[in-house]
């Protein structure tokens, strides 16, 4: 395994960003490669556990010269955001200096083909890193971006033309529900990942080998051990299953047996009032239309002070907020509805 330090230069004299690069090299010519990344939204920090459980595990399997396709480890991906405190508190999704998401605004290119990357020499810094992380991915078959959510479930963003070649993955990962996407406008790093291999011949796109996908691990407060180590194990299977490392012993994972809907079916809530919200489903939960997901509790102790929040359709709660104060039109939840919702807003992941 080689370490080294990746280096982004900042927007004035004396100011630049460092983060680690890992790198185990495959003895198998033929082998898919593999990239992991962590903590784009740098305060994301269940799949930084997960590499962090994970790379002893790769040790071993490069010890054993089990390793046959070639591995890069981006444990925290970002470093701008990781450094982005905001009256005491952490900001690590959106880049200070621009607004931007840093999972937005990745160069999605026509083929995955580092000459065609931008120059972002006289870009901003949040640019910069964006470029490079498109540059160190590129060419690997698997590419895994590690998110979470607020309060949800394990669930991943797969590429309709990903599915269902992928579900020997989601399976591998053990993960409770896969959210299928068709078109990325934003340029999220997963799009990044994945539109360059769309409009290329057969032998260059390889679909039926390529992975890519955000992976959203659970909430933001499920940072730990236990789950830490199970989700390494679940990345390690995903590498054995797909061939990247060779693990005789490990049986392959069975049938995927997670939901699985398109984005559309996807129920985002807008709270209808600024309040207090008092949930009544949890991440996981089974609800049936018109069940009471919530209740916002808008002018406390009046009459009509409290309005609740219904089902419109059958479905399971995939994601809730951490916190409970919510602004009118903010989203309460992420319901997968059983059928297309009638608020569906096209497109884009919600990572
Ligand atoms: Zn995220």
């Amino acid at each position: 395994m080689q370490k080294s330090i990746e280096r982004i230069a900042g927007e004035s004299e004396g100011v630049s960003y460092e983060f680690p690069l890992f790198r185990f090299a495959g003895t198998g010519k033929a082998a898919p490669s593999a990239y992991l990344q962590a903590a784009l939204h740098a305060g994301e920090l269940p799949g930084v556990v997960a590499i962090d459980a994970l790379m002893p595990m790769l040790a071993k399997a490069e010890a054993e010269g089990r390793i046959k396709g070639n591995i890069t480890v981006v444990p925290w991906a970002n470093p701008i955001g990781r450094a982005q405190y905001h009256f005491g508190e952490h900001q690590g999704r959106f880049h200070l200096g621009t607004r931007t998401n840093f999972n937005r605004g990745f160069p999605l290119l026509a083929a995955p083909d580092a000459a065609l990357l931008p120059n972002t020499t006289l870009g901003s810094v949040d640019q910069r890193l964006k470029t490079r992380l498109v540059q160190l991915s590129l060419g690997h078959d698997i590419v895994l971006d590690l998110h979470c959510d607020d309060e949800g479930l394990a669930y991943l963003y797969v590429h309709t033309s990903l599915w269902p070649a992928m579900a020997d993955c989601a399976a591998a990962m053990g993960v409770d529900a896969v959210m299928l996407w068709s078109e990325d406008t934003d340029g999220t790093f997963e799009g990044a990942s994945i539109m360059p291999y769309q409009n290329v011949p057969d032998d260059v796109a390889k679909l039926d080998r390529r992975v890519a996908t955000t992976v959203e691990y659970r909430g933001i407060l499920d940072v730990d051990g236990t789950l830490a180590a199970a989700d390494a194990e679940g990345l390690y299977r995903l590498l054995v299953t797909r061939g990247v490392i060779s693990d005789t012993a490990l049986p392959a994972p069975g049938p995927f047996t997670g939901v699985v809907a398109p984005l559309e079916n996807i129920e985002m809530m807008p709270a209808p009032r600024a309040g207090a919200v008092l949930y009544d489903v949890k991440p996981g939960d089974r609800v049936a239309k018109g069940a009471r997901l919530a209740t916002i509790v808008h002018a406390p102790g009046e009459t009509n002070g409290r309005t609740e929040v219904l089902a419109p359709q059958d479905g399971i709660i995939l994601t809730r907020r951490s916190r409970r104060i919510i602004r009118a039109g903010e989203d309460l939840l992420k319901l997968v509805g059983d059928s297309k919702s009638a608020d569906a807003r096209s497109g884009t992941l919600e990572d």
